[in-house]
């Protein structure tokens, strides 16, 4: 904690992993003695930089950027840019960790990785998002590759970062190589990719949901958000049969007792990079309301909860309300959406809980899916990366249940996807030796 202070996320993040691993101490002493547990908590390595660009005003604008390369035991690093003006030290550091874990689960060979900016994307021109990605890259390029470090998208990077960001690696390096998965699919990107992280939150969902006797079918679900991950859980939970009644943005939270108009929300958020307030006016359902404040949306009646905005934004309150009103199952898209005391609730309240690092772990798989395409130079079909990424969810729901069950916490997928994604890594990282 002291080598740590001031980055609460990351000791948070932590301690949640090191309690679910504590019987893991007692059956693993090789695991001990190899002093695993000491340096899988300290990265390999952490880049700071200055991020020096022009505003439209012909302004010095300077942002700080990030790269950690956590773990590198089991593949390259991999995990996503967060653009986002909360972004520090220990934001990316517990991202980066969780990645270590939820890259393990997916069975493609990928270490963790996490990066990003404190730069706020939300209100710049096109222009001034180029020329900070520009300068981004400029110093990033020096400690990436594809066989090095293969950064993503995350909260504000999205394919026109993304794109931004390739085209000034290209040009420094000379070199067309998947340096960043998430490209556009008229340059190496793949099929599914924008559709993965929320499609493959549904897929766990579905299997956590199967196995206790239920489905998706006929529920009402709340999910927060409305970006990348929110608009694509909203499209598979409603084919897989759910009614989805609200979204949010940080400003506040529709609600639509008809079910989400998705393809307003769709041009809303995506084309023209709006608020989601704007719902109400342009759907033709008469219900819909919008409420100012983003917490409220935990308030809604609901049976399934997808948190699909940021981290810790459903505390114990937010819980109690949706144990109170009837919410049997949380299951996060987003990365470490629940607090501590939230999960405590979930438990105490016997809901069903499948936690960020295996429930939205479908993004970066089909990232790693996006690798292998780029190293084959061939693309493969949307059913062909879609059905490889349902096989996948299924193996990891299967990987965070059989471990809770091997370890004696039956039904305690939280545990499971610990105990299951740290084991994989730690056996590596004894292999190796000590690095
Ligand atoms: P987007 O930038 O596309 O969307 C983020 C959404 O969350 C927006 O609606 C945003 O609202 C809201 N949000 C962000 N910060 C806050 C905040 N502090 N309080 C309330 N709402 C907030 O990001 P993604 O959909 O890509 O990411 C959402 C979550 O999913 C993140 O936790 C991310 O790490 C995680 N994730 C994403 C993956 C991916 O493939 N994209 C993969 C795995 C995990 P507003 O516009 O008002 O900021």
């Amino acid at each position: 904690k002291k080598r740590n202070a001031g980055e609460p996320e990351f000791i948070q993040a932590v301690t949640e992993v090191f309690m679910c691993l504590e019987p893991v101490v007692e059956k693993r002493p090789d695991l001990v003695e190899a002093g695993v547990f000491e340096r899988i908590v300290e990265p390999e390595r952490q880049i700071i930089f200055r991020v020096p660009w022009v505003d439209d005003n012909g302004k010095v604008q300077v942002n700080r950027g990030f790269r950690i390369q956590f773990n590198s035991a089991i593949g390259p690093y991999k995990g996503g840019l967060r653009l986002h003006p909360s972004v520090y030290s220990g934001i990316i550091k517990f991202l980066g960790f969780e990645q270590i874990f939820k890259n393990s689960l997916t069975t493609l060979p990928m270490g963790g990785g996490k990066g990003g900016s404190d730069f706020d994307p939300k209100g710049k021109s096109d222009g001034e998002v180029m020329r900070f990605c520009q300068s981004f890259m400029t110093e990033l390029c020096k400690h990436i590759g594809p066989d090095c470090d293969v950064p993503a998208g995350d909260i504000g990077t999205g394919a026109r970062e993304i794109g931004y960001m390739f085209g000034q690696y290209k040009r420094i390096r000379n070199e067309w190589s998947g340096v960043l998965t998430g490209k556009g699919l008229t340059y190496g990107g793949s099929l599914a990719r924008t559709e993965a992280t929320g499609f493959g939150l549904c897929y766990f969902t579905e299997e956590m949901l199967k196995a206790n006797g239920k489905s998706f079918k006929d529920q009402t679900v709340v999910i927060s958000g409305s970006g990348n991950v929110a608009i694509y859980a909203t499209k598979k939970a409603t084919e897989f049969g759910a009614k989805v009644v609200a979204l949010s943005d940080s400003n506040g939270y529709i609600y639509d007792p008809d079910g989400i108009d998705l393809p307003v929300v769709q041009q809303i958020k995506e084309v023209e990079r709006g608020r989601i307030k704007e719902y109400v006016d342009r759907t033709s359902h008469k219900n819909a309301t919008y409420t100012e404040g983003c917490s409220g949306i935990w308030s809604i009646k609901c049976d399934i909860a997808l948190p699909c905005a940021t981290q810790n934004e459903i505390d114990a309150d937010s819980a109690k309300k949706l144990a109170a009103n009837g919410c049997y199952a949380v299951s996060e898209g987003a990365n470490m959406p629940s607090t501590p005391e939230a999960i405590d609730v979930y438990f105490e309240n016997k809901m069903l809980y499948g936690p960020a690092k295996a429930a939205n772990a479908g993004g970066v798989a089909t990232s790693g899916l996006e690798m292998s395409q780029n190293s084959e130079r061939l693309s493969w079909t949307f059913e062909e990366v879609d059905a490889k990424l349902h096989g996948i969810m299924k193996e990891i729901f299967k990987s965070c249940d059989e471990a809770a069950k091997e370890f004696g916490m039956e039904g305690n997928y939280m545990a499971g996807a610990n105990i299951a994604g740290f084991l994989k890594v730690a056996e590596a990282m004894k292999a190796q030796g000590c690095v």
